[in-house]
């Protein structure tokens, strides 16, 4: 399953590929989450910013897209 290599972190990982919909103060600055199960598949998506054209793409190829942990930042993401 993937994994953030600086945290640990398995349960999501976020794609910095698609910018954030809102300038807001504070909000994350990826536009598409993604919650994986124990296996590593992923269970649900949160847009926040991607198209649902978007996390179609996303979902089918998730290790072009995800690309960084949203719990410490980093962009050190293991894919096995
Ligand atoms: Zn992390």
């Amino acid at each position: 399953m993937p994994y953030c290599a600086n945290c640990g972190n398995s349960e999501n990982l976020a794609s910095t590929l698609f910018p954030p919909s809102s300038d807001t103060a504070g909000a994350p600055p990826y536009g598409l989450l993604a919650n994986f199960d124990a296996e590593g598949c992923i269970t649900t998506m949160e847009c926040q910013g991607a198209s649902l054209d978007d996390a179609q793409m996303a979902f089918e190829e998730p290790e072009k897209y995800f690309d960084m942990c949203p719990v410490c930042g980093s962009k050190n993401i293991r894919w096995q």
